[in-house]
């Protein structure tokens, strides 16, 4: 339906790749549609597959003319249901016994986390399956937790369990993880999403395995998380707001204000964040959306997301290529609306600390180029980025017109395909201004996103091959 490569869109769309959308056909039509990055669930899948995906993924993704960046997203201290048999129905009041371990232990289930005995207390919940299921711990007799169902349902192996309010005492990264890294260094990821972060400590601990040009998205999805976020963002690259255990952890009505608050918060710390889980479930299965999921997507992009994600969806529905076409035509929609051309609806925060302090330099070139496009009408801003990180400054303060990044990094032309408005552009970054400025100049007009007469701001960090000197900010006629 759209074809993506004539549409500039300023929010972008993951897809979570699966059996749905892993051949070759599938994928081309996703980005033809619009997707901008692959996530690979690593919960999912034997190495080999996700080496074959990984694959498919860059032979189908890289001559496109525009850039698909690809992200693992690690399963984190997630945990399951071990390897029970066969579907079991609980019913209310039936008491339960749970047992660390693969496999069950008498009438005891098995769950895939050793210290579960430890963490929980009495009076504490234990939610199965999304929160389907619900029990609450009676006695703890370790190595046995034994609890009441409040809430009957079907649950089977490998269902995931939350803990809402426990501090669980799990590492962040398990062993599965560590190996998982492997390989997704192996592969070649753009960007790393780490699960059920409790801590800025935790991001460290997977900052320290990795090399520096690998991104790490946030999954904020604990309740805990959110008593430290300023400090999660800040040792993070980007976000997600999880909402499929975040829903589950915290009372399902928090949500929709808890949303908010991490995209203002990622905004406000030039953090890109992505909207994640259920944007259009019934997309599973039926070929067009319902209202209600409309406007959850409308608002999520009202509300300043960089980027809305599909999982199921794309993963596993019947309608992956629909699905990104119908996000495709709510991005357009409300992206053609007087306000987002104007700028966006919400405040965007004037910078990052509350105490008076003075910004960052970096702040300052931002929200000097926001208002330049402003006042001079500019059709576009130009960004000369070598690690991305003046794009995505520049972009956190949302100003109303295309962000041309302009790197010579194949990695960070990847990585700033899921950036709120921007552009990417690879090539080759010359040693004087002068020199980038002409190459900058010959891809807007043949790109005809200006013409001859127009001012364009232009802003880079100098000198060009050092991370993070944001300083300089300039108007270039055309
Ligand atoms: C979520 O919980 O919403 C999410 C995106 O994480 P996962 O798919 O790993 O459960």
């Amino acid at each position: 339906m759209s074809d993506h490569s004539t549409r500039f869109l300023k929010t972008k769309i993951v897809c979570t790749i699966g059996p749905a959308s892993s051949e070759p056909r599938v994928i081309k039509r996703l980005c033809e549609a619009g997707m901008n990055m692959a996530r690979l669930n690593m919960a999912h899948g034997t190495p080999d597959q996700i080496r074959q995906l990984a694959q498919r993924l860059r032979e189908n993704t890289s001559n496109l003319g525009h850039p698909v960046a690809l992200l693992a997203d690690l399963q984190g201290p997630k945990i399951r249901l071990g390897d029970v048999p066969e579907t079991i129905e609980l019913s209310p009041g039936q008491n339960v016994a749970f047992i660390s371990g693969e496999k069950p232990d008498g009438a005891a289930l098995p769950v895939t986390y050793a210290n579960f005995a430890e963490d929980l207390s009495a009076g504490d919940r234990i939610l199965i399956d999304d929160g389907q299921v619900e029990l609450l711990v009676r006695k703890i007799d370790p190595p046995r937790v034994e609890a009441e169902v409040v809430i009957g349902g079907p649950i089977s192996k490998g269902k995931g369990i939350n803990l809402p309010g426990v501090h669980v005492s799990a590492p962040p990264l398990t062993d599965k993880d560590l190996s998982d890294i492997d390989l997704a260094l192996e592969i070649g990821v753009d960007y790393l999403g780490l699960s059920f972060v409790r801590r800025a400590s935790d991001i460290q601990q997977l900052r320290e395995r990795i090399p520096d040009d690998i991104l790490i998205i946030a999954k904020i999805e604990k309740d805990v998380a959110l008593q430290d976020l300023d400090a999660i963002l800040d040792a993070s690259d980007a976000a997600m707001v999880a909402r499929g255990d975040l829903g589950t952890e915290l009372p399902f009505e928090q949500v929709p204000l808890v949303q908010k608050r991490i995209v203002r918060l990622a905004n406000s710390n030039y953090r890109p964040v992505i909207i994640a889980t259920q944007m259009l479930e019934t997309m599973i299965e039926r070929p067009r959306p319902t209202r209600a999921e409309i406007s959850d997507v409308a608002n999520a992009i009202l509300d300043g997301t960089d980027a809305v994600m599909l999982a199921a969806e794309t993963a596993a529905g019947q309608y992956p290529v629909e699905s990104v076409e119908a996000l495709t035509r709510v991005i357009g929609e409300i992206e053609s609306t007087t306000l987002m051309v104007q700028g966006p609806t919400y405040d965007v925060p004037a910078g990052v600390n509350d105490e008076g302090e003075p910004e960052p330099t970096e702040v300052a070139i931002a929200g000097a180029t926001a208002e330049a496009v402003r006042v001079l009408h500019s059709p576009a801003i130009v960004t000369f980025t070598t690690s991305g990180f003046t794009a995505r400054v520049v972009s956190s303060r949302r100003p109303p017109v295309p962000i041309i990044a302009v790197t010579d990094t194949d990695r960070v032309y990847r990585q700033l395909s899921m950036v709120w408005g921007v552009l990417p552009v690879l090539c080759q970054l010359e040693q004087t201004y002068e020199n980038m400025w002409a190459s900058a100049r010959t891809e807007l007009l043949r790109r005809g996103i200006a013409r001859e007469g127009d001012r364009i701001v232009v802003t880079a960090g100098v000198p060009f091959h050092v991370s993070r000197t944001t300083n300089m900010v300039r108007i270039e006629s055309l």
